[in-house]
Order: C-alpha cells, then structure tokens, then sequence
C-alpha cells in the first residue's frame, strides 16, 4: 500500500500549499468574523485546480491519488478550516454526479465544477433525518414532462449560493432505501427554492449552512443517473467524504500543534521556557503521537480508497483523526494558558473548528456503529 504522493503529485501539493499560506491563511479570521469566505479567495483556490481534486482527468480534475487529495485537503484546512468546509462540501455533490450520475451527465456538469466556475452542494439532511437519512420526507413525484419536488433541507454547506444542489428525494415509500433517488438541482435557475438565513453557526463560520424549502418542477433530465439508486450513491459519496474529514482534523490539528511548539518554546515562567515543565512537554508528546496516528490512519485509508473497498478505513479514520483534532486543539489552547482564550490567537477559532468535525458525514457514533458492523461482518 502507498503511503506517499508521487514526485508529480508533491508539486501539485507544494503548489496549493503556496496559496494556503500566502492566501488562505492571512484571512482565516476575518472570514471567521465576516462569517464568510470571500469569493476572490475561492477563485484564487481554483486557479491552483482545488475544486477538481476528486475528479479523473477526462472530466476536468488533475487525476491525482487519494493520497496526494488528502494531502492537499490537510494543506487548506491548515490555512483555514471553513474554506477547506466550502471546497469539502462542492467534493460531495460532485463525486455524488460522479459516482452517481450517466456518462453524458457528467461530462456536462464536471468540467465546470472542477475548475470552480459552479459550486456544488450535497442536500442529503433534513430537519427530522439526519443519521438516519432513509427518515427524509422530501418527496419526488413523477409528472407528465419531468419530476415535483417538494421538502425541506437542512445544515446543507454552500446551498445558498450554490450553481447547483444534488438533493436527494423519495421516489418510491414503498421500496426503502431502495425508493431514494438523486436530483439535479440549479437554485438560481429554478423558481420554487426559498433559502432561509444562514445557521449561527460555533465553529467554520465562514463556511455558511443553510436550510432550503423547495416545491418545484423539474425536468426528466434533473434525475441524476437510475432512479432509485440514491442512497447506494449517498453512502458511497460519504465513504469517500470522511477521509476528507480526516484530511481536515489533520490540518487543524497540525495548525494547533505548531503553534503550541513554538508558543512552549517562547514562554518563559520563572526565567525558563513552558517546554522545559514536564506537564507541558508531555502533553506536546501526547499531540504529536495522537497526530501521527491519525496522520497514518487517513493516509491508510486514502490508499485504501484508490484500490476497493474502505469502508471501514475511511470510518476508523475518521473516527480517530476527528477526536484526535479535539484534543490536540483543546491542549494546544491550554498550553497557550489565557491567551489562548482570546481572539488575538487563532486556538479558540481551532477549538470551534473542529467541533463538526465530530458530528458531521455520520457522527462518531456512527463511525463506532460502522467500524463494530463491519468487524463482526
Ligand atoms: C456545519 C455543518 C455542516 C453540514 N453540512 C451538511 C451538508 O453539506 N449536507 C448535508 O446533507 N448535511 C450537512 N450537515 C448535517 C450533518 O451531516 C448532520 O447534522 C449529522 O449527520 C447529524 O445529524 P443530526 O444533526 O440530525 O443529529 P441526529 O441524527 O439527531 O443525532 C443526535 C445524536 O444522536 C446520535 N445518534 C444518532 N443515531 C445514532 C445511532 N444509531 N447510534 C448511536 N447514536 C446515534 C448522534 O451521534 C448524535 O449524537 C451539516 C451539519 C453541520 C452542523
């Protein structure tokens, strides 16, 4: 199994890590104030091909291995956390026409998205489902010339200036999971979809989630590859979405870890340096081994990804890289002592990040509920 980018790849990774730092990074907090992320930034972020990392080249992307993806995710979380939500998110709806959708679908709507001229979302939770998204209710009804569809979506990243939402709809109650499909939806385009104001948000603030009604009538062509193949589409989306999620706990965790060496290096208690305290060194310790850990754990399972199942690769992954970001961000906080409380250091912005980290693309009890389901298989 291979672990590291090709010397190819690691150009392209040295390449976005140029724009992390140079660009991403110097806003992270005013982003976090402003509760959003401008749009000169993305555009800066497509120019270095970010939006089409998870794409082959035929469609647009750079064709590069999951490995090299993962590190490139880690790179923009570092930088910025909600800016690595945005492009996260715009994976999800795209690897959802990739996997989900017919040939001729792709072709007319990847190329676009890879190089960031539309955004993407990924419609999936609705206020009564979340865990469990077999519960939704929106529901599509077939009708002379296309499909109505009508429900309410929620905590949806990027739907409220997104070019285009994949949301998914009953198509059958009868059939189960069976009976879930997948649409195409163009919000700006298509009259029936009313967003509400963004969700106040703890953490990834300049990432916004929105809630969205919609009752509209859309074309044969919105269904997105076979009817009733949705869920499978979902879940195989999110297999792929969580070592992203890893990918970003490694990004912030290695921002917090950072800061934490140099801060324990820099302040000094009774004429010696914090790094010299015992209780301090060993929590350094303590950062470092969980990071690698989980570095090793989501470059596992990003080789896994490239080469069949992983499954319950991307979920350990997630599992551990997600619960590691808490506690290296909460210990880099506390080696800061009172200035990592305050908003003129980056820690408690690292806190609040991470905390999603925990909840979304299945929470990490249902990473546990993944991991011991495919253990005992
Ligand atoms: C910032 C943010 C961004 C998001 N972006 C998107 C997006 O782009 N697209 C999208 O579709 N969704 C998105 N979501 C939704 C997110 O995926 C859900 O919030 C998440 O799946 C949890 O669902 P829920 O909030 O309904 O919690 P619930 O499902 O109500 O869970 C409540 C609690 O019960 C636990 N629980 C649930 N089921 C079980 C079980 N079987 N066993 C043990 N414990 C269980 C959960 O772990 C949790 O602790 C986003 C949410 C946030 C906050």
């Amino acid at each position: 199994m291979e672990l590291e980018p090709t010397p190819d790849e690691r150009e392209l990774i040295a390449a976005v890590a140029e724009v992390a730092r140079g660009t991403l990074a110097p806003q992270a907090a005013a982003a976090d104030e402003a509760e959003r992320v401008a749009p000169e930034v993305l555009k800066t972020l497509a120019s270095v091909g970010v939006f089409g990392l998870n794409l082959p080249e035929e469609l647009g992307g750079p064709g590069i291995g999951s490995v090299a993806m993962s590190h490139m995710v880690a790179e923009v979380a570092q930088a910025c956390a909600a800016t690595a939500s945005i492009i996260t998110a715009h994976y999800l709806a795209t690897d959802a026409i990739l996997l989900g959708a017919t040939d001729e679908q792709r072709r007319a709507l990847l190329p676009a998205a890879a190089e960031g001229r539309t955004i993407g979302a990924f419609g999936l939770t609705e206020p009564g489902a979340g865990s469990n998204p077999v519960e939704m209710s929106t529901r599509a009804v077939r009708t002379e010339d296309g499909w109505h569809l009508k429900g309410t979506k929620h905590f949806i990243t990027n739907a409220g200036f997104a070019d285009f939402i994949v949301v998914f709809a009953i198509t059958d109650p009868e059939a189960g999971h069976h009976g879930i499909s997948a649409f195409l939806v163009e919000p700006k385009t298509t009259p029936g979809v009313t967003f509400n104001t963004p969700e106040k948000t703890m953490g990834l603030r300049g990432s916004p989630i929105y809630e969205f009604v919609i009752d509209a009538h859309l074309p044969e062509s919105a269904l997105l590859g076979t009817e009733g193949d949705g869920f499978r589409t979902a879940m195989q989306v999110l297999d792929r979405g969580r070592i992203e999620v890893a990918a970003m706990s490694l990004g912030v965790s290695r921002a917090a870890l950072d800061a934490a060496i140099a801060w324990a290096k820099e302040r000094k208690i009774s004429g010696k340096p914090i790094n010299r305290l015992q209780d301090i060194a060993f929590k350094l310790a303590d950062m470092h081994t969980r990071f690698r850990a989980a570095w090793l754990l989501t470059m596992e399972a990003a080789a896994a990804r490239d080469s069949g199942d992983f499954t319950l690769e991307s979920a350990t992954a997630k599992l551990f890289a997600s619960e590691a970001a808490a506690f290296i961000t909460d210990e880099a906080l506390q080696i800061h002592g009172g200035y990592g409380f305050t908003r003129d250091f980056p820690l408690e912005r690292y806190v609040r990040d991470v905390r999603i980290y925990r909840i979304y693309e299945g929470s990490s009890e249902i990473q546990r509920t993944i991991i011991s389901r495919a253990l005992s298989k």
